[in-house]
């Protein structure tokens, strides 16, 4: 499934991030939060992440009039992060499905960044060189280090739901996100509010110069043609 990100400006739809869904016959649908740490554990990862990734180039190769521009995010795992042949694999994926790399986006947790800085920073350079962008997925719930963030290459922060929970109403959560907002922007970044539920919220990020949203007020995650007409959400 695909979850729009609008642009907070102009209520347009600039990209779509990439989440897997596992049904069952038996168990019906089986979260992500399940069994990613399962196929992380079991190496399955390895096979599974290929397949998201295949399968969100292909989507947005057929896909009718999105806009040039048009990013995909896709989740990478630290164990996918960890494969020597990562960048290979998905130079590969791209070229087979005729994709620009400045279509595609990875997203990264905090966590993963700072497990092994070094080789980390080695291969966010590598995909830097083949034009890649890289997100950092739930900013601010990991064992943040700001030492990365100007060490790497980061194109965007995606604000953590938690912050973004109790907008307008929790003071603490408010000064957090305008500093998150701030930082971002002072090192030259986008910021992404996730878990947006809201309009008080929508109207909050508007205020605070966020640049993008994504969340179920905007849309659920969802099939990509119908939600590339998404243009006017009628928030704005
Ligand atoms: P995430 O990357 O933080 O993805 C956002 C999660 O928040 C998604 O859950 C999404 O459906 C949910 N969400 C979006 N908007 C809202 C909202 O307004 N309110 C609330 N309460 N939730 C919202 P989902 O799809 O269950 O995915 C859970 C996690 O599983 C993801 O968290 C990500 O860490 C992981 N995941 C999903 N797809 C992949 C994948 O292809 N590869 C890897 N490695 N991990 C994935
Ligand atoms: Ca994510
Ligand atoms: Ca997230």
């Amino acid at each position: 499934m695909y979850q729009p990100q609008i642009d907070l400006a102009t209520g347009q739809m600039l990209g779509a991030e990439a989440l897997i869904r596992w049904k069952n016959s038996q168990m019906g649908d089986i979260s992500p939060a399940q069994f990613i740490p399962l196929a992380e554990e079991t190496g399955l990862i390895g096979s599974i992440g290929h397949w998201a990734f295949m399968e969100s180039c292909q989507k947005i190769s057929k896909a009718e009039n999105l806009p040039p521009d048009f990013c995909i995010s896709v989740n990478l795992s630290a164990k996918q992060l960890k494969n020597p042949g990562l960048i290979e694999d998905i130079q590969e994926i791209l070229e087979t499905t005729g994709v620009s790399p400045l279509n595609v986006e990875v997203e990264l947790t905090e966590s993963v960044l700072v497990e092994d800085p070094e080789k980390v920073r080695d291969v966010l350079c590598r995909m830097r060189d083949i034009g890649l962008r890289v997100a950092v997925d739930d900013f601010g719930t990991g064992y943040s280090s700001f030492a990365y963030l100007k060490k790497f290459p980061i194109s965007k922060l995606k604000i953590d739901r938690s912050f973004i929970k109790d907008i307008p109403h929790s003071s603490e959560d408010v000064a957090i996100t305008k500093a998150i907002i701030a930082l971002a922007h002072s090192l030259g970044m986008k910021v992404v509010a996730e878990g947006v539920e809201n309009r008080d919220q929508v109207e909050f990020l508007i205020l605070a110069q966020c640049d993008m949203a994504q969340g179920y007020f905007i849309s659920r995650p969802d099939h990509l043609p119908n939600i590339r007409h998404m243009y006017d959400l009628g928030i704005f």
